[in-house]
């Protein structure tokens, strides 16, 4: 099988509550999503997407994206979409970095290899691990009073891991996880999420106002550097996310028992087959991890639920289903959450089918033999 042609599509997706806001002030109403068609000389297509979360979270924005992928796909023009590791070696010769760039196509790229062998990607991921897993739902900053009150408003429908966005004002930050904290149920799980937000100084001060508080501490300063000293300082259990950016990442906080959790990003590891190799090793050494993405719609979301679905339930602490935060659906197939859980679709490949209506024109259309046809990134 080789691939034949490469497009992309550009989707806005505006979300349900209108706005989401974290830590610095940042914030995204609608989300610049980019879906990613491989086609191939047989016939088959796969499909995939990358949604980076605005341009400020991590080194990666939306039309970034969409000029990678028509830098890169030209390259690959020819490759075989079934060798992954090759595939991947191929993206990497031909771009260095960028790997939020890569990670859609070797999202497409999965999608292909479970169509064309008949079988669900999590099946190819190691099997669906029961019928379903537990999600978090991430709480916007707001005042500490509205975010409190969102607990009990998710926890109807389903969801028992919540995500405080803080990262903000110190006092105020101490305060937001003390009324969240003040309005949970047995079984739930907190997590103050500070997003690199916090000087290393406030953030020791934080933890130390919130060390009574059934409470895990997730990304609290920019650096690597930084969250180790504070990791140090503190008993609450810990959770990287930003600066865990590939598997040596991961080597290292393990050597420094840097963290208990990490938060593995499909985009910002660069694929689905970056993403399996670090769940694998984080399996293997006994770390725990959320498995998401940046943001993203229905693919994203279906990529997700594959890899979260394929991973052993003591070593997943949570998953999102970024789908059903923003209002636009434009996949058939897509996993919708029920109860505050999701699960895996059990068609061959990802198991969406995206309207194609709804996705339009592509914006870059790269097709065998013509090179660049459309290209207006
Ligand atoms: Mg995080």
């Amino acid at each position: 099988m080789k691939i034949s042609a490469i497009r992309a599509y550009q989707i806005d997706l505006p979300l349900h509550e209108g706005k989401y806001s974290w830590s610095g002030g940042n914030a995204v109403s609608v989300f610049d999503s980019t879906v990613v068609a491989v086609e191939t000389d047989e016939g088959l297509t796969g499909w995939g997407e990358v949604c980076p979360l605005g341009p400020a979270y991590l080194p990666a924005y939306a039309r970034g994206a969409r000029a990678g992928i028509a830098e890169l796909a030209p390259q690959l023009l020819g490759a075989d979409p079934l060798a992954l590791g090759e595939l991947n070696e191929l993206m990497d010769r031909s771009m260095r970095g960028h790997p939020y760039v890569k990670s859609a196509i070797d999202m497409a790229c999965w999608d292909l290899l479970g169509k064309a062998s008949g079988l669900p990607v999590a099946t190819l991921m190691g099997g669906h691990v029961g019928n379903d897993f537990a999600l978090y739902r991430a709480i916007s900053q707001e005042s500490p009073a509205q975010m409190a009150k969102k607990i009990a408003l998710y926890r109807k429908q389903g969801y028992h891991k919540f995500q405080l966005k803080v990262g903000g004002d110190p006092d105020t930050d101490i305060d937001r996880i003390r009324a969240a904290a003040a309005e949970l149920s047995r079984g739930d799980v907190l997590i103050a999420d500070a997003n690199t937000g916090w000087t290393q100084h406030a953030a020791i001060r934080i933890a130390d106002a919130v060390r009574d508080v059934d409470v895990y501490i997730e990304q609290p300063c920019m650096t690597y550097e930084q969250c180790l000293a504070v990791r140090r300082h503190t008993d609450r259990p810990f959770v990287l996310d930003e600066v865990v950016d590939g598997i040596d990442m991961v080597v290292r906080g393990v050597a420094d028992h840097a963290m208990d959790v990490i938060n593995l990003k499909i985009s910002k590891v660069g694929g689905l087959t970056r993403a399996r190799q670090i769940r694998d090793l984080c399996v293997s050494l006994g770390i725990a991890m959320t498995i998401e993405d940046t943001w993203g719609g229905d693919i994203t979301t279906a990529a997700i639920a594959h890899l979260a679905h394929s991973t052993p339930e003591r070593f997943l602490f949570s998953s999102t289903d970024f789908n059903s935060y923003v209002t636009v659906a434009f996949a058939d197939g897509a996993p919708h959450r029920i109860k505050g859980r999701l699960s895996a679709s059990r068609e061959p490949g990802l198991g969406v089918r995206p309207n194609l209506k709804l996705l339009g024109k592509p914006v870059i259309d790269i097709t065998n033999g013509d090179g660049v046809g459309t290209d207006s990134v």
